[in-house]
């Protein structure tokens, strides 16, 4: 089914009465549009499906969002389709009027005020049309870069507080410490800080980079306030790892049907994890 931002809100606000989290699970093409379906709906769980602009500078807005919104109409779960890490309010706006109904305005590289600004344009455009919108606060590192995130890239409570009060943006990614990718290192993660920030802000809060957190960490960041977790690179990895090893196995004259059959198995086995994750094992999740 296609939801509204109304309908985002609620998924949100039911998962902070359960306390757990919505997965987000980053696609590159519609074959793993298409696994992370059958995935979620296997588990009766909502998902939020997003697309980095790279795969629309590759595919075209276009396609994307008419594709995404026959997947939603015929899905039997809440599906979001979301943007992600959108620099370009231009492209926010695009994607609006395509068939996302969320994106994400990442203007956290700014000074405050133009985030503020970048961001409020982008909401006041997407609330009219039911679209919801996610920011960001705060430096969110890659995980090939080197060190920690330093104390002046995490996310400062006031400047959160301020951006999700002047802008009405509906979800806020949070920098606590989490990089983008397979970590160099243990990751660590300001539970304090999260605490802090939950504790005064009532948009939902987001973490990105979940690809290296153990689950054990995950499901902390769940407790302390964190409603959505973005999970990216490991999906692709075993997506593009798999792939490799099976036109390998199978040989590369094999239909590329009968490939994937073969590779969405390990695809869908580490998005149900995830999906395991973000609504802990007790919980029965959304049904
Ligand atoms: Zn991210």
């Amino acid at each position: 089914m296609v939801v509204k931002r109304e309908e985002i809100q609620k998924l949100f606000r039911e998962a902070a009465d359960k306390g757990i989290a919505v997965p987000h699970f980053n696609h590159s093409d519609f074959w793993d549009m298409s696994f992370i379906v059958e995935a979620a709906e296997e588990q009766g769980a909502p998902v939020i499906i997003a697309c980095l602009p790279k795969v629309i500078d590759a595919i075209g807005i276009e396609k994307l969002g008419t594709v995404a919104k026959v997947v939603m109409e015929k899905s039997s779960i809440p599906i979001v389709y979301h943007l992600d890490h959108c620099h370009s309010v231009d492209t926010c706006l695009k994607a609006v009027d395509h068939g996302y109904n969320s994106v994400m305005i990442d203007a956290a590289d700014l000074p405050l005020e133009e985030n503020i600004k970048a961001v409020k344009k982008v909401v006041d455009y997407a609330h009219a049309k039911g679209v919801h919108v996610e920011a960001e606060i705060g430096q969110i590192k890659s995980a090939g870069e080197e060190g920690y995130t330093v104390e002046s890239e995490l996310a400062a409570l006031e400047d959160a507080k301020r951006l999700a009060e002047e802008t009405g943006v509906d979800a806020l990614a949070v920098s606590i410490g989490s990089e983008h990718g397979f970590y160099q290192h243990t990751p660590k993660l300001d539970y304090a800080l999260l605490e802090k920030i939950h504790g005064v802000i009532r948009v939902p809060l987001v973490l990105h980079g979940g690809s290296g957190i153990p689950r054990e960490m995950v499901r902390k960041a769940i407790q302390k306030g964190i409603r959505k977790v973005n999970v990216g690179t490991q999906i692709r990895y075993t997506y593009i790892k798999t792939l490799g090893e099976t036109i390998q196995n199978m040989g590369a004259g094999t239909h590329t049907a009968d490939i994937m059959e073969a590779v969405k198995i390990p695809v869908k086995e580490t998005l149900k994890e995830w999906i395991v994750t973000c609504r802990g094992e007790a919980n029965n999740g959304w049904k």
